[in-house]
């Protein structure tokens, strides 16, 4: 069947969006628009006990800083199929738990708690799975056991109820998933599930499916975690009558700890300090703060381009990609079925392959913080701080390095780097050091390639080869070990800082 494509990410507002969230949605874009499709966002708040204030402003935020832009939904402009907040598409699913009952798919129950909790101690004492199913639904207070006069007259008076679904007994449910082929559960191992409560709310699995219908979802695009909710979808379809229109299930593989085993959490995260959250989120009932990739200093392109990578591969080694290819090269024909292991450094890895792709000007607000942060009484030309900019960002992960990895541009070293000097420095450095002053000085034009030859006459002069002194040369200028070609660095120190730099360390060092 030709159907325009049209798939949803369907949040619940219950706290901070994980980052496997995020993946999900990131996968349904790339979908939809590889496909010319719709991706809507739907918000299913049908559980109001564990609704978190502030959550879905958060997902949408995380959504908007990552470029994961809806065509039609919450937080991006309504679109043909509104609302797109469950809460209040709420009278539009009572007919279809109607239409359920009357055909004898679902049926009302009434059982309290105290009746609930009785029914599993029962099952419990004799070793058999404690669930609301064909068996023990013959032994609750429903309208299959109860008289219907009885059914109507608590329902007159108003008595809580719920309505579950009719599990057929012992069926083989199949259905295909476009990762995981064909799939099979058999109803023996399922419950009979709450659909609707007395109070006129769907549950998630009646709103979900009527939902995705109405929406006219072509693809169901969700986590694997959903997996085991797909065979009662699947026969809702069926009891509804949509089965020829029902979605295509796709369930991504989970997001995994590092070590693999098992699904990535907010206290891997803690644990071995990288966010799982997009963004920033305090908890508003315990106010625990959890950093976010974006407050961690991570640019989106690089949280969209590992997020794409877990769990998805181009089939070449390309590692780099751009939304716009990400779009053109995505298909669910690549998307794995084993779990994807989170890797931090990787994660560290992306981030700096984006930052070394900024332009320099990008990196210069980041630069003027530290600076108006660490030295406010210092004042440098933007052209200077571009420059900086270029030499460092080679060096740096997140932009906020950029002070940690720049500042002796600004500022003399205050140390120097000690497994350097005891390694490098001997009784034949002062004097060329004062060689170098003396040659610098003359030169009538300070840029790295003259700069670079004055060095090696130095050099020659005082029987010294260029491996070895090197880096303690750096040291001198910089005081740290590494960074950017130690030639430009001295260009752009300019002659009088660079010459007051080796005196001094010649100073410092030697005594
Ligand atoms: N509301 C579900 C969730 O929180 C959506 C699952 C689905 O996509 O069907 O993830």
């Amino acid at each position: 069947m030709d159907r325009r494509v049209r798939v949803r990410f369907a949040p619940s507002p219950t706290g901070a969006l994980h980052i496997g969230g995020v993946r999900t949605a990131l996968y349904n874009y790339l979908f939809a628009k590889k496909n010319n499709g719709d991706f809507l966002i739907r918000i299913e708040d049908t559980d109001q006990g564990r609704f978190v204030p502030g959550a879905e402003e958060y997902i949408i935020e995380s959504l908007k800083w990552l470029g994961i832009n809806a065509n039609e939904g919450i937080g991006f402009g309504d679109g043909p199929y509104a609302p797109y907040r469950q809460s209040e598409r709420k009278p539009m699913y009572k007919a279809y738990v109607m239409q359920l009952l009357e055909a004898g798919h679902a049926y009302y129950a009434f059982d309290t708690l105290e009746d609930l909790e009785g029914m599993r101690e029962r099952l419990k004492a004799s070793n058999v799975d404690a669930k609301y199913d064909a068996i023990t639904r013959t032994t609750m207070k429903n309208s299959l056991t109860m008289p219907e006069d009885e059914v109507t007259r608590r329902l007159e008076n108003g008595d809580a109820f719920v309505i579950r679904f009719k599990l057929p007994r012992k069926e083989e449910v199949k259905f295909h998933d476009e990762i995981r082929g064909w799939l099979s559960f058999n109803t023996s191992q399922m419950d009979d599930k709450v659909l609707f409560k007395s109070d006129g709310m769907p549950t998630y699995h009646l709103a979900n499916v009527v939902d995705d219908y109405l929406m006219k979802i072509s693809h169901v695009i969700r986590g694997e975690e959903w997996l085991p909710s797909a065979p009662l979808h699947v026969l809702l379809y069926r009891c509804l009558g949509w089965e020829d229109v029902m979605p295509v299930f796709v369930h991504l593989p989970l997001l995994l700890k590092p070590e693999g085993n098992g699904k990535l959490s907010k206290r891997d995260g803690d644990r071995l300090g990288f966010p799982v959250f997009p963004l920033k989120w305090v908890d508003p009932n315990t106010q625990e703060t959890s950093v976010g990739y974006r407050d961690s200093g991570y640019l989106p392109e690089a949280v969209v381009n590992l997020l794409a990578m877990l769990g998805w591969n181009p089939g070449t080694n390309q590692e780099i990609f751009s939304m716009a290819e990400l779009i053109e090269k995505f298909t669910l024909e690549r998307v794995s079925k084993s779990g994807a292991k989170f890797d931090q450094n990787k994660a560290r890895w992306y981030n700096q392959q984006y930052i070394h792709k900024m332009d320099d000007t990008d990196l210069l607000p980041s630069l003027h913080t530290a600076l108006q942060t660490n030295c406010p009484e210092l004042h440098f030309d933007d052209q200077y701080l571009l420059k900086v900019c270029h030499l460092v960002k080679e060096k740096i992960t997140f932009n906020k390095e950029i002070w940690d990895y720049g500042q002796y541009f600004f500022i003399d070293p205050k140390n120097y780097d000690e497994g350097v000097i005891k390694k490098r420095w001997n009784e034949k450095i002062p004097a060329l050091l004062n060689d170098l002053v003396q040659l610098f000085s003359a030169l009538p034009a300070f840029d790295h390639p003259n700069i670079e030859t004055a060095y090696e006459v130095a050099l020659n002069k005082n029987g010294i080869t260029g491996k070895d002194f090197l880096q303690l040369f750096r040291v001198c200028l910089t005081g740290v070990a590494g960074g950017p070609p130690l030639f430009e660095i001295a260009e752009l120190l300019g002659k009088q800082i660079t010459i007051n730099r080796i005196k001094l360390a010649s100073e410092k060092i030697s005594i």
